[in-house]
């Protein structure tokens, strides 16, 4: 044990990566094994040195002679492997042993980890990166889009009609429509003569024509906006006089009738009536349908090469779940939940004990709560310092009260929680800023301590670009927001105002700022590749480049996706690169988007998944 306790405590030579795995794991070792590490680091001299031998045999040999170090359980070799550790840089091989990362190296160190049962994966020249972490996306919003109507492909209102159509006819009368995806900006603008069109959408009477007996709700893409018949209407109890909650709008027809677009907090009317459809439902059914919703997003998740998501916005019942998942072993995507929907009291009171910091090969993380204080830029619900140039009577929408925010602050450093606030306009980030300064001034504490975040940071003023990096907070940005959001950005904020304050990259970069990525699915496909393309390229959905001198390097946009969201969960220590002693979660990729032509990026398969070791995904094609 006393040869152990000096290893463990071996002086770190930061190019040997066989010693900066002894300084951060404990496992089991032999006497060799020291021996081996301080005559130098290497493995080459555990080669076997029968030359009659198989390659197997000499690697059973070598197991059982002359073992050096305990067997890995996997080996990736004959490829390239971004360990994403500057440290450690890249290298050709990666061996893993139950659901940590045992060692990196050349093919040829990796004879050191053979043992009777080590498995093989050759590489053929592919791609190993630290699996991918979603930075914000909605967990089982991903799963229940794939249970309701898919409306992101419709390219005309009437695919939407269609669809509504096809489904009304399935369905029971009383039954409720739900859809999900739909963006005006993707139709081509051709609507029926009959139509009344309010701010770009036919108002219901169509819809109602053909779903009298059935409430359809349809959610915008952005989740910022949704969209419904009359008689989802009637059951929320929304009708001519109603009034315009704090942070909504009911948009109205000329004749003063609600158009059916209801934008931000004038949905939660509707939610509320879908609630109370939803009591119909035993918890045993309510248990089952959320079951199904995680295992969706399980596979659309791993299918994409991410292994760990970040959760923005899950309530103390829906963590409740996710504990039950977890002691089930039925999470296979570790999940970092921030903790949403709950009033300030209610946090003050229970925050204690949700609070569950990774540790290990944990499935669930909670840590933070998340607050928004803005609506997005599409639907005008971003809180400008400015006007909107095509709405100069409006500068958004508050949807968070700041003093309520700031509240939430408080419960936060009383509890050890980060605040991670959704943010898009100028004024929202300029002001979520404030509230974190001064929180931190009160309670004489550093942003490097605490990692709050601003979730999406899209537009911030030159004046607050460096005091992300300056105070410490992390812009967790989505780079596909930019590119999906490119071609329309300046039709609400103008060219000047777009150019200075729009997805502004590299500046926050230069300043000192972390910035995380992601895709807020369901709001865009969780789709890792898109969102990095879009983040090296900022190539938009219409072919121009968006403002390009914001571009992010190929190694910034994958830790973008690794390491720094890794760092924004105070989940560094365990993920987010390749380096020995960190859990064996990666991604092989069919090509090194690190070198790649731009155009040749959105090629990128996804070949295999790895989360604690364990292939949880194959392509089926793959060599
Ligand atoms: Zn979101």
């Amino acid at each position: 044990m006393q040869f152990v306790k000096y290893l463990l405590h071996f002086p770190q030579n930061p190019t040997c990566s066989f010693r900066k795995f002894c300084n951060k794991s404990r496992w089991w070792l032999s006497i060799s094994v020291l021996v081996t590490a301080l005559s130098g680091c290497g493995s080459e001299d555990a080669a076997d040195s029968n030359p009659g031998a198989s390659s197997d045999q000499r690697a059973a040999a070598s197991a059982s002679t002359e073992q050096t170090v305990e067997p890995a359980t996997l080996i990736l070799s004959g490829g390239k492997v971004a360990t994403v550790d500057p440290e450690l840089g890249n290298h050709t091989a990666i061996a893993l042993r139950g659901a940590t990362i045992a060692a990196v190296g050349s093919s040829e160190d990796m004879s050191a980890y053979v043992g009777p049962d080590t498995e093989n994966i050759d590489l053929q020249g592919r791609l190993v990166i630290p699996g991918f972490i979603e930075g914000h996306g909605h967990y089982l919003s991903l799963g229940r889009a794939r249970q309701i109507l898919n409306l992101a492909d419709a390219k005309t209102w009437n695919d939407i009609v269609s669809k509504v159509a096809v489904a009304v006819d399935k369905a029971q009368p009383g039954e409720w429509i739900f859809g999900r995806g739909w963006h005006q900006d993707k139709w081509d603008g051709e609507f029926a003569d009959s139509d009344e069109i309010v701010d770009g959408v036919p108002a219901n009477d169509g819809i109602n024509a053909i779903s009298r007996d059935n409430p359809v709700y349809l959610v915008h893409a952005s989740g910022h906006a949704a969209y419904a018949n009359a008689a989802a209407l009637g059951a929320a109890g929304i009708d001519k006089t109603s009034e315009d909650p704090a942070g909504g709008t009911i948009v109205r027809k000329a004749n003063g009738e609600a158009s059916g677009l209801l934008r931000e907090n004038a949905q939660d009317a509707v939610e509320r009536a879908v609630a109370i459809y939803d009591q119909r439902l035993s918890p045993e059914e309510v248990e089952a349908t959320l079951k199904e919703q995680s295992d969706l997003a399980a596979q659309e998740a791993l299918r994409h090469g991410v292994t760990s998501f970040h959760d923005a916005g899950a309530s103390f019942d829906v963590i409740d779940f996710y504990k039950r998942l977890e002691d089930q072993g039925a999470l296979p995507v570790r999940l970092y939940a921030m903790v949403r929907g709950e009033s300030n009291e209610e946090m003050a009171k229970r925050l204690p004990d949700y609070r569950m910091v990774a540790e290990g090969n944990d499935f669930l993380a909670v840590r933070s709560i998340k607050r928004q204080i803005d609506g997005a830029l599409g639907a005008h619900g971003a809180w400008l310092l400015e006007p909107y140039v095509d709405m100069p009577n409006t500068p958004g929408l508050v949807l968070e009260p700041v003093a309520d925010i700031e509240r939430t602050a408080e419960i936060a450093l009383a509890n050890g929680y980060q605040v991670n606030t959704h943010a898009i306009g100028t004024r929202a980030n300029r002001e979520t800023l404030d509230i974190y300064e001064r929180a931190w001034q009160a309670a004489d504490t550093t942003g490097d301590k605490l990692r709050w975040r601003v979730e999406h940071a899209q537009h911030i003023h030159p004046d607050d670009v460096p005091r992300f990096g300056k105070l410490g907070v992390i812009a967790a940005m989505q780079g596909i927001h930019c590119v999906s959001d490119g071609p329309w950005i300046a039709s609400r904020l103008g060219e000047e105002r777009t150019k200075l304050t729009s997805y502004p990259w590299r500046t926050l970069i230069e300043s000192g700022a972390i910035i995380g990525n992601g895709s807020d699915v369901p709001v865009e496909p969780i789709d890792p590749i898109a969102s990095y393309t879009a983040s090296v390229t900022r190539i938009t959905n219409t072919g121009e480049t968006f403002h390009p001198e914001h571009v992010m390097t190929r190694e910034e946009a994958l830790a973008s996706y690794t390491i720094n969201n890794a760092y924004a969960a105070f989940e560094d220590d365990l993920k987010g690169s390749l380096t020995p002693g960190k859990l064996a979660d990666l991604v092989v990729l069919s090509q090194d988007i690190l070198t790649v032509a731009d155009e040749k990026l959105p090629d990128t398969q996804i070949d295999y998944t790895l989360v604690g070791g364990e292939i949880k995904y194959a392509r089926a094609t793959a060599p």
